[in-house]
This record gives C-alpha cells, structure tokens and sequence, in this order.
C-alpha cells in the first residue's frame, strides 16, 4: 500500500488499523513502525525520520555543536533545574533504587568504602605528624585525648580533641601542639569542618 494514498486524516489514531510501516522522511525508505521513535503528535505517533537517520543526524559535528548550546540556554537549564526537584524525577530515582543495576552498584561503592576510610586515615596521621613541632609536649598532647575519652563517658555525648587553626586549614594552617588544641562535641566539631571560629 502506497503511503501516498493516505489523507490528512491518517494522524488520528482510528485510521491506522492495519498500517504497519511508514517512510522516513530523509532516507525515504518504507520501513515497520519498530523503526521509528514514539511521538504522540506525529503521524501515526512515530517521528517522521528513522532511528537510524535520527543516530546519523546525531554524530554529525553541527549537531553536537548545536546541543551543546541548546542545553545551555536559560530555558532548558531552568527546565533540568524544575526537574531535578519534580516528583516525577523522584518517583523514576525511587523505581531506579529497585532494580538489580542499581544494588550492584552500590555494593561496589560500599566495597570502596574501607579501602577509602584506610587512606584518608593514612592520610590524616601525615598530616599530624608534619605539622608536628619538635618542641611540642606529647604528655599535655596525650593528656588531651585522655580528657576527651573521659568526658564522653561523662557526657555521653562524643567529645573530639579539635585543632583550634586547622592542621589543613584554607588561609592558614595550625599546629599539632598543646596550644592549638581544645575540646569539642563531635556534633560541634563537624559543623566547624576545618575552619577557625
Ligand atoms: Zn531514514
């Protein structure tokens, strides 16, 4: 059957009975419905151009160049904000936290988790010890620690020995010595998240 034969009738839904195929628009071939992407405003709700062409037409130069730009605009930039926050977004990540791709995935990150905590640990104790003066007193430095094992069992609440200038700090670095230390909730201890107060 000739697509010619058809009137402008044929984009309602009732008068594709028995048409399975459709030709695209840029390589012109009759091809089945499989072959094009789904678009309920289109004729016979498929796009007009093949898969096929429309991969073509997406590999080429002048389209990325173009996407890139369209992506960028305010509009759509404004849109991929709305829908991060939608529900719909939600309900599709929530859908996504069932499947098997997604628990594979996670165990993998869980597996990475030690081997983090190892070398961010590794990492921390350099610090200490760089920032370590030679005339530091380890006994009021280790009187300290003592202080704040006693006073969470005290308190009940976890106390952390905190460097006053952080040992990393972003404008100036603390040492690790008796007069740069204090004692901090760890509540209190995070929200300060190396900074000087
Ligand atoms: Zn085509």
């Amino acid at each position: 059957m000739s697509l010619a034969n058809y009137s402008t009738d044929e984009a309602k839904p009732s008068n594709w009975l028995g048409v399975t195929h459709r030709d695209c628009r840029k390589c012109g071939e009759l091809k089945p419905f499989e072959e094009f992407a789904k678009q309920d405003r289109c004729k016979f709700g498929r796009r007009p151009y093949c898969k096929a062409c429309e991969y073509a037409k997406r590999q080429t130069t002048e389209f990325k160049v173009w996407f890139k730009e369209w992506r960028a605009s305010p509009e759509q930039l404004a849109k991929a904000v709305a829908y991060r926050k939608s529900s719909i977004r939600k309900a599709s990540l929530a859908a996504y936290a069932q499947t098997d791709a997604f628990k594979e995935t996670q165990k993998r990150y869980l597996r990475r988790i030690p081997e983090k905590k190892r070398i961010w640990t590794s990492m921390y104790s350099g610090r200490v010890r760089r920032s370590t003066p030679p005339w530091a007193n380890q006994k009021y430095i280790k009187l300290f620690y003592e202080i704040a094992q006693l006073e969470t069992k005290a308190t009940g609440r976890k106390v952390e020995v905190d460097h006053i200038y952080p040992l990393n700090g972003k404008d100036v670095c603390g040492l690790h010595c008796e007069h740069n230390l204090q004692l901090l909730f760890k509540s209190d201890n995070s929200r300060k998240c190396n900074r000087v107060q």
